[in-house]
């Protein structure tokens, strides 16, 4: 889906790509698809059952561009002796207009699936759960309820849909078939420990990660299995507010669970079901929105955001 409406002009950049969320550029002096780097831009774009909603959220753009880059660090500098995770970024050394929510990556190989880790049942795992018993094929005992903890925690991978579909769940068997043996038990290994990693730190803030989704490609100047895209944002993981934990029901958590819930309820007049397009969303939705993104950002890494960082 091209939404065409803020993708920016910038000097030395050429916009080869938009997803739902985010902006891609190549550099312009380079022929297209050659060079090694790209500038990934974020926007206030927020989706909902796949669709893009209007308003933005103001600032979500940078919120998650920081706190994404506050863990690829965490994550390449990890404590004991785990291996660091090699990233994709390179540089926060970006167009003045896109400051604070672009950073220079590395091109990668994408991967085409998307290797999930849960350590609580819930969303599409919780649904595929009561309908089979299993979670992409990894059974699971009786008696699991929504937000119940999985100890240990899976490894969900889902293949990546063209746009407009839905992902979908698939088995470590078609994790293999689709980049072979080696790279699925790779993947796997590096979703978990990543999971481990990341639980264990929001844990000691307050937050429960309940599951996280990454991406991974290959570095092909390497031939590494390198961490890519955004990690450990509110749009690829869910964070539940630890103190109000409560398995059994939903749990209050810090990201567009006000959207979503706003968008089923009455009041939005709106049916997920009957393909139209979502009505606008009003500002006290906007704003209690926005107070998430920012409680998730403060909590996890210790600090207030600030929209124009000092130095
Ligand atoms: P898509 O439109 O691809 O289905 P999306 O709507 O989630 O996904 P965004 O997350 O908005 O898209 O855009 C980010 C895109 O950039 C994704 O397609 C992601 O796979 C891709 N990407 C992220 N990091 C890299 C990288 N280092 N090299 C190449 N592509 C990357
Ligand atoms: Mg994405």
């Amino acid at each position: 889906m091209m939404t065409s409406h803020d993708v920016l002009e910038l000097a030395d950049w050429r916009h080869v790509y938009s997803g739902k969320v985010r902006n891609l550029y190549e550099p312009s002096d380079q022929p297209s698809g050659e060079s090694d780097r790209l500038l990934v831009v974020a926007t206030d774009r927020v989706s909902a059952f796949d669709h893009i909603l209007s308003p933005g959220i103001p600032d979500k753009g940078k919120i998650l561009t920081q706190l994404s880059l506050w863990w690829f660090q965490q994550l390449a500098q990890p404590a004991e002796d785990l291996d660091p995770i090699p990233h994709h970024v390179i540089s926060v050394d970006v167009p003045e207009q896109v400051a604070g929510r672009a950073m220079i990556v590395k091109r990668l190989q994408m991967l085409p699936v998307e290797c999930i880790a849960r350590g609580y049942l819930t969303g599409s795992g919780l649904k595929e759960y009561q309908a089979s018993g299993a979670v992409t094929g990894i059974p699971l005992p009786d008696g699991l309820v929504d937000g119940s903890r999985l100890d240990p925690p899976l490894f969900t991978p889902s293949a990546k849909a063209a746009v407009g579909e839905h992902d979908e769940n698939i088995t470590f068997e078609q994790l293999s078939e689709r980049v072979g043996l080696l790279r699925a038990a790779r993947l796997q290994e590096m979703t978990l420990q990543l999971y481990r990693q990341a639980e264990e730190i929001a844990r000691n803030a307050g937050i429960i990660l309940a599951d996280t989704k990454v991406e991974f490609g290959i570095d092909v100047s390497t031939g590494l299995i390198t961490l890519g895209d955004e990690v450990l944002t509110p749009d690829s993981s869910r964070f539940w507010d630890a103190g109000d934990y409560e398995p059994g029901r939903p749990q209050l958590s810090f990201d567009k669970q006000f959207v979503r819930d706003w968008l089923s309820s009455e009041e939005s007049g709106w049916d997920p079901a009957s393909g139209q397009r979502p009505p606008a969303l009003p500002e006290h939705i906007v704003e209690k929105t926005r107070q998430r993104y920012l409680e998730a950002y403060r909590r996890i890494t210790g600090e207030e955001f600030s929209a124009t960082p000092q130095g």
